[in-house]
């Protein structure tokens, strides 16, 4: 135990190419540029390029890599990797390794298969990594992992990564402006923070071979209810089995190889359902890492005899996973912006970083929405296990009295004196209650950060964490620019207290404390004049409102051409999933449901010939009504995947809001009508003639 114990410190970090081992690998000339290049922001110099290529590919040549990779996240959501080895030819008919700081800097992965969403003509299909030397490079698999961005020739961003590092820049753009008008001098940067909390499943590899949905699609398309799934509620928290601990202690091992810094561990709600959430870090470095978790976790999960479900729901009638998002702004000073503060001037900062938020938010909400917008995720938002599809901000009870108390000049509590004045008063203690007090609420503040619960487990934290940059550097924007044309006008205290009211006064219907799980805050919302945009097929179409477009160019996240770009992508691969999802249950019926339901049906037949024959006074109803029954559900599934297919052959020319109604009210719809039908036959079919392992199975027996 003490072993495990003492190696951690060791194995942390031990695959990076972190600063500890640069200062080994690399002269200290070349690493202070590195360092001061990282301060300001400017480009490295051939020459220390080439430096730190070198020490690189010492450090990765010494740790057993024969190739190296420009890793990247292109807009599949997954990362991308293209390997070229370090041999180079010398005379003589020998080899040595060789890396140089061209290929450091800059690759061209023939990138024509990846969706660009129109911005990449055929003729000019390449596209260009560029090394991102704000985060480590790392070893996965004998081959050294070098962080890059990737874009067209023209310098479009075909990636998540650019428009990330792009919103991070603006969120520090606009913050530090505010600390100015604060006094603030010291901080030189603002930091955009990220905690993601992942959740998956864990099912046994042989069991999954066997089901051609979850192979294809990553979820099951259908399963009759097991009699026991969540109820009982005696997963979540629950004691490891043995195959799961065995699981993520390797998994543990593997993180902190890669410097993942995995820190909590735990069985989720339903059964088979965990979760692993590492420490907070930089919203960069946070993304990168979840993606390279994503991935380790699949892996480990193989060599385990499992396989890891990433997907939002492999399962219906149990909770579907997802992945919290945990957002701040800190210093480099190593202070949080969203930490209600001692003094009445800290307080007041807190308020207006609190205010920009509630504001940005209130007004983008459906661009909030359309980062989490996905045909996986539509099986979690708004269906009682996850947040509703409505976006609202939980403040707790304690903040939600001050706000209220800003906004009407009162009492913000018995105890207190009178109304809360901004800059003036400090605020009373807020605690910082760690439990997740509103399960139900999309987007909660819990004590310094909040918590962004829609993300789906699958996707990249990227998407969601640029809007949450994006709209909160353009609230700070305009505050900062409504303070500064104050300026002598008024107190530089007086103007923040209006401006805060002003904004929580016209912010506020964004704020909800009760049960989202209610119909009734689906009709109060409503009035309040909320969106509640229920599914992709719904929420995809507002991406391009006007008012997103420009919030998005205005702080140069994206250019409107990329915009349109990804609002394509995100379309195209919405209708492609339903599309896959569809042909994968004709396959399945087709192939393996119909015939077998048939089979068990003359199975009964016979019996009851062979018993006729027999017994001619035995009653044979048990056979009779069972293969009724199943004769007549049989026939229905057949005609409904008759026209499941038929649909699938007359999808319309049309474009994206069309097509993407289609699939959801013709495609998707009608799958669900299947999924009933079949639930009932494998209730009713004997277990040896079923052809698909069934849900007890999957979910009980790791
Ligand atoms: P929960 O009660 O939701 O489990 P935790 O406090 O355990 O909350 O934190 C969950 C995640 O939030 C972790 O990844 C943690 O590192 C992250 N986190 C904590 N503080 C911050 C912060 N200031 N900014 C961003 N993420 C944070
Ligand atoms: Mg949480």
């Amino acid at each position: 135990m003490s072993e495990t114990k003492c190696r951690v410190p060791e194995l942390f970090g031990s695959r990076v190419f972190n600063e500890e081992t640069m200062k080994q690998y690399v002269s200290s000339s070349a690493f202070r540029e590195w360092k001061e290049c990282l301060k300001n922001g400017q480009p490295l110099s051939l020459y220390v390029a080439n430096d730190i290529a070198d020490g690189m590919k010492n450090w990765a040549l010494e740790n057993g890599a024969t190739h190296f990779t420009h890793w990247f996240q292109p807009l599949t959501g997954i990362t991308a990797e293209k390997h070229d080895s370090f041999i180079s030819p010398v005379p003589g008919g020998k080899i040595s390794m060789d890396f140089s700081g061209k290929e450091l800097v800059r690759g061209e992965p023939d990138a024509s298969s990846f969706p660009s969403g129109g911005l990449r003509a055929t003729f000019e299909a390449r596209g260009y990594s560029a090394w991102d030397p704000t985060v480590f490079a790392f070893i996965k698999d004998d081959t050294l992992c070098i962080p890059t961005v990737f874009c067209s020739y023209s310098g479009d961003a075909l990636d998540k990564k650019t428009p990330l590092l792009r919103s991070c820049e603006a969120v520090n753009r606009q913050a530090l402006r505010i600390l100015r008008l604060f006094g603030d001098t010291e901080t030189g940067k603002v930091i955009s923070q990220l905690g993601p909390e992942q959740e998956y499943f864990l099912v046994d590899k042989e069991l999954f071979l066997k089901r051609e949905d979850l192979r294809l699609c990553g979820r099951t398309l259908f399963g009759a209810k097991p009699p026991k799934g969540q109820e009982l509620e005696d997963h979540y928290f629950g004691s490891i089995r043995p195959r799961v601990a065995a699981y993520m202690k390797e998994l543990d091992e593997e993180l902190w190889k890669v410097g993942v810094l995995s820190k909590t561990k735990h069985n989720e709600v339903a059964p088979a359902q965990h979760e692993m959430a590492p420490i907070y870090t930089d919203a960069n470095t946070a993304c990168d890492q979840n993606q390279l978790a994503m991935e380790i976790m699949q892996k480990v999960a193989d060599r385990h005899g499992l396989v890891c479900l990433l997907h939002e729901k492999p399962f219906a009638f149990v909770n579907g996973s997802g992945k919290h998002v945990n957002w701040s702004l800190g210093t480099d000073t190593g202070h949080n912006l969203f930490s209600p503060g001692k003094t009445p001037s800290q307080n007041a900062q807190f308020l207006l970083f609190l205010a920009a938020f509630i504001k940005g938010v209130d007004e983008y909400q459906e661009l909030l929405r359309c980062s989490v917008a996905f045909a996986g995720n539509d099986h979690r938002l708004g269906a009682q296990e996850a947040p509703p599809a409505i976006i609202s901000v939980f403040l707790g009870q304690e903040l939600e009295a001050i706000v209220d108390s800003v906004i009407s000049e009162t009492d913000y509590e018995e105890r207190s004196k009178g109304s809360l004045r901004v800059g003036v008063d400090v605020l009373p203690p807020i605690p910082q209650d760690t439990t997740d007090r509103n399960r139900t609420s999309p987007v909660a503040f819990t004590g310094n950060k909040f918590e962004f619960r829609m993300p789906g487990s699958s996707q990249s934290i990227a998407g969601p964490a640029t809007v949450l940059n994006t709209i909160m550097a353009d609230s700070l924007a305009e505050f900062a620019d409504a303070l500064e044309a104050a300026g002598t006008e008024k107190p530089f205290n007086e103007a923040l207290h209006d401006l805060i009211k002003r904004s929580f006064e016209l912010h506020k219907r964004i704020l909800f404390s009760g049960n989202g799980y209610d119909d009734e805050w689906v009709a109060e919302a409503e009035a309040r004049g909320l969106k509640n945009l229920k599914n992709s097929a719904k929420a995809l179409t507002s991406y391009i409102l006007p008012k997103n477009i420009e919030l998005l160019s205005r702080h140069g996240v994206y250019t409107k051409a990329e915009i349109a770009a990804r609002h394509e992508i995100h379309m195209e691969q919405y209708c492609k999933v339903i599309s896959i999802e569809a042909e994968t249950l004709v396959d399945m019926v087709q192939h393996g449901i119909l015939n077998a339901v048939s089979n068990y049906i003359s199975h009964l037949c016979e019996t009851i010939s062979r018993k006729k024959a027999a017994l001619p006074n035995a009653p044979c109803r048990v056979e009779s009504a069972l293969a009724e029954s199943l004769s007549e559900l049989n026939e229905s599934l057949l005609d409904t995947m008759v026209e499941l297919k038929s649909t699938l052959q007359t999808v319309p020319s049309a474009d994206g809001e069309t097509l993407l109604a289609y699939y959801h009210d013709k495609v998707f719809l009608r799958m669900e009508q299947m999924r009933a039908i079949i639930d009932k036959l494998e209730t009713l079919t004997a277990s040896e003639f079923w052809p698909y392992p069934n849900y007890c199975e999957m979910l009980f027996s790791v």
